[in-house]
């Protein structure tokens, strides 16, 4: 995904493509594999460009409390300022600095790090997953589990079911 900048008039313009994810880091890919879709606004005036991005894609994660593995839609919205040929003097945090004689800017990079910075930090099958039980190991989900209902550690239920 390339904005190519000669050519590119002044005022708005609108890309759209869908894009392998291959170019992603293979941890992020992991979760990542499917085609991603990007929707770019670029808004130039003069030497700067006002690129709002959105896309979407699957992420493919696995529940922090039952381990199962799920997938689900994974959209994230951005906007990056970039400025090109200007002088030391324009620094500034938001905007990327480019290059006088830039002729295209490659959105991958920027791509991976909207998905990372939108990537859930708690991941969960469902809102209220139930979890796996820490003491007999049943996905609590799927199963009732009893050892809890004894006031023994249960350790020893377990081993009881054993001996029986
Ligand atoms: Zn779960
Ligand atoms: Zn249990």
């Amino acid at each position: 995904m390339k904005i190519l900048i000669a050519g590119l008039k002044q005022g708005l313009t609108h890309l759209s493509e869908e894009i392998n994810p291959d170019f992603l880091e293979s941890r992020w890919h992991e979760f990542y594999p499917e085609p991603i879709k990007c929707e770019v606004d670029v808004d130039r005036f003069l030497r700067e460009l006002r690129v709002r991005i959105t896309l979407s894609t699957t992420g493919h994660y696995s529940c922090d409390r039952c381990l199962e593995k799920y997938s689900t839609g994974h959209s994230a919205e951005y906007e990056q300022i970039y400025k090109i040929g200007e002088g030391p003097d324009a620094v500034d945090d938001e905007v990327i600095q480019l290059p006088a004689d830039t002729v295209e800017i490659d959105l991958r990079e920027l791509i991976q790090e909207i998905l990372i910075l939108h990537h859930p930090l708690k991941m969960l099958c469902k809102e209220d997953c139930a979890g796996i039980c820490a003491g007999c190991g049943v996905d609590l989900n799927k199963e009732a589990c009893t050892c809890r209902d004894d006031d023994d550690d249960p350790r020893w239920a377990r081993l009881r079911k054993l001996i029986k």
